[in-house]
């Protein structure tokens, strides 16, 4: 079985299509949530994100964008951002975005967990090995995707070492992402556990402004890594159009 993983799409439908054009063939879509939020096409990326699959775990724009939080909990850009989502978002949408899990979701048996932020708390943010410490700890499965930190890669132990995983993707030169494909392969071995963020589809942070996005395949036991370019420019273009903070159109170009 080969599953899609996607993370933090936040409305961004040009993003979200790259992805799906340049994925390899897959059986499953399992979404980690922030689907919406952010970006200007929140009915269409909902649309989308139906049609291919089940699996979805909430994310904490999901849930103040359909009036589940309070918005006042956000800074300012992203309060504009769902206020403004929360106006557009036609009714089923809204309703659908409050009955969305929360983690964490094994969608595979024991194995695997989804969640948005942590094992532990939804709106945790797992950025370094400290704060992963206690997440690999804690779930039922050995390994868990998670997502809500919008940066690729992730954390792993064997019990005695606890390291970070990096996808060095290969091309990324002085830390300019060029606009071509990457993907990087990590080999999950028995014993290890394993904390995985497939990064951010539709607002990278980490540098690399391409989408990301990673497959999993449970029989070979790997996890493939990608990152793909997408049209940006059509992307800002729309989030100005809408009247959303000029920020949220820059910064993905930025990738931060
Ligand atoms: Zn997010």
């Amino acid at each position: 079985m080969r599953a899609l993983i996607v993370s933090d799409i936040h409305a961004n439908l040009e993003a979200l299509q790259a992805v799906l054009a340049a994925s390899p063939v897959y059986d499953v879509v399992w979404n980690l949530g922030d689907i919406v939020g952010y970006g200007a096409n929140p009915n269409e990326v909902i649309d989308e994100s139906r049609r291919l699959g089940t699996v979805f775990v909430r994310g904490n724009h999901d849930r103040v964008c359909c009036g589940l939080s309070d918005v006042e909990d956000f800074n300012p850009i992203a309060q504009r951002a769902a206020r403004w989502t929360e106006c557009v978002l036609t009714g089923e949408h809204r309703d659908w975005l409050r009955h969305l899990a929360a983690g964490p979701v094994m969608p595979d048996g024991p194995q695997v967990s989804c969640v948005h932020g942590s094992p532990i708390d939804e709106d945790e943010y797992i950025l370094t090995v400290r704060d992963a410490w206690i997440s690999l700890h804690a779930p039922r499965t050995r390994i868990t995707f998670f997502g809500h930190t919008h940066v690729q890669g992730g954390f792993a132990t064997n019990g005695d070492e606890w390291i970070r995983l990096t996808p060095r993707h290969g091309r990324l030169l002085r830390g300019i992402a060029p606009a071509e494909p990457d993907e990087y392969e990590l080999r999950l071995r028995e014993g290890v556990r394993y904390l995985l963020n497939p990064g951010s589809v539709g607002q990278p942070r980490d540098g690399d402004w391409r989408a990301a996005f990673a497959v999993y395949d449970d029989e070979q036991m790997l996890l493939t890594w990608y990152r793909v370019p997408y049209d940006v420019r059509e992307a800002q273009e729309r989030i100005l159009e809408a009247g959303l903070p000029d920020r949220l159109a820059s910064r993905l170009r930025e990738g931060r």
